[in-house]
């Protein structure tokens, strides 16, 4: 009995945690279908489809987001060379050994010449077919790339000619924005277009926090985020848990073998193989499609330079 008052307060605190979750949480989430955050692993696209099918049986479908990654998500480089692995290589480059005769100096402006020249595959046969499903539902679809709008025709592209097409589902005005945007202060300029969000490589969480802000569309109940790199899936449940949304995170392992074998001397001899090539494009028709004028080896290092810098028109 004199537990009583104590088991009172407590079930009156109970019924005040209840009511306040109930509360806070603005969409129409049904009763039965508690979502919560989660973490998963997967090589197949099908289990996202799979994943939004559930949730699209607990909340209205208007209530969900899904956001795919581009680079070794649902495209892959068709070679070692400009992937995302031999960026991550020639960055540690620069910081590590900047007078290697591997290191290519300007990394962005050799990468945009390699998107240009050099084709994608998709991450999986049926990636795109699957993207297609999870749009065909009525769900929203976005990309969020880390690739900066200075690669925007060559990535449109490549989404192009392997069949995916964010245009269909996406959030925000038809078409995206015309203008380029900084979308936090101090940032690097960002392009929302055709449902695919090129960020420039900032944090994704917050790029993705602002777009929806930008847009100006009610805050998904679930938001559904694939990529292969979980600091990228970190930074989006970083910041959507402190916005209360919870976020099903999956990393794509498809590519996690290529990653694992890139091959460095494969890549530099097969980069050795074309550079003079396209410096020879670039000196006859000029730097409209790329620019390799800044991709030489930085002025400290005195080694023998294999390429000549070219003027740029
Ligand atoms: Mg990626």
């Amino acid at each position: 009995m004199r537990n009583s008052p104590t088991t009172t307060n407590f079930l009156s605190l109970l019924v005040l945690l209840v009511l306040t979750a109930c509360t806070t949480n603005p969409h129409s989430v049904r009763p039965e279908g508690l979502i919560q955050a989660q973490d998963h692993e997967t090589a197949d696209l099908a289990d996202i489809t799979t994943d939004t099918l559930k949730l699209a049986e607990k909340t209205d479908k208007e209530n969900i987001l899904v956001v795919f990654d581009i680079d070794n998500t649902l495209l892959a480089m068709e070679q070692g060379l400009g992937s995302d692995q031999w960026y991550e290589w020639q960055k540690e480059l620069s910081k590590e050994s900047p007078c290697s005769p591997q290191y290519v100096g300007d990394r962005f402006a050799v990468q945009g010449a390699l998107y240009f020249s050099s084709a994608m595959r998709p991450t999986q046969e049926n990636g795109a077919q699957q993207v297609k499903a999870i749009q065909d539902l009525g769900v929203s679809v976005i990309a969020l790339t880390s690739r900066g709008p200075d690669f925007q025709l060559q990535t449109f592209r490549e989404l192009r000619r392997n069949n995916f097409n964010f245009n269909y589902t996406a959030i925000g005005p038809a078409g995206g924005y015309d203008e380029q945007f900084i979308p936090v202060e101090e940032g690097r300029a960002s392009l929302y277009e055709d449902g695919v969000f090129m960020t420039a490589g900032q944090h994704k969480g917050q790029m993705l926090s602002v777009l929806l802000q930008k847009t100006g569309i009610r805050m998904p109940a679930v938001i559904v985020m694939v990529d292969d790199k979980q600091k990228n899936l970190d930074a989006v449940k970083e910041t959507f848990s402190a916005l209360n949304v919870p976020v099903h995170a999956w990393r794509y392992t498809g590519e996690d073998q290529n990653v694992r074998e890139f091959n460095p001397e494969q890549a530099d001899l097969l980069w050795q193989s074309i550079d003079d090539a396209l410096r020879q494009i670039q000196q006859a028709l000029g730097p409209d499609n790329y620019d390799l004028s800044g991709a030489v080896p930085p002025p400290e290092c005195d080694q023998p330079v294999s390429s000549s810098p070219v003027s740029g028109d």
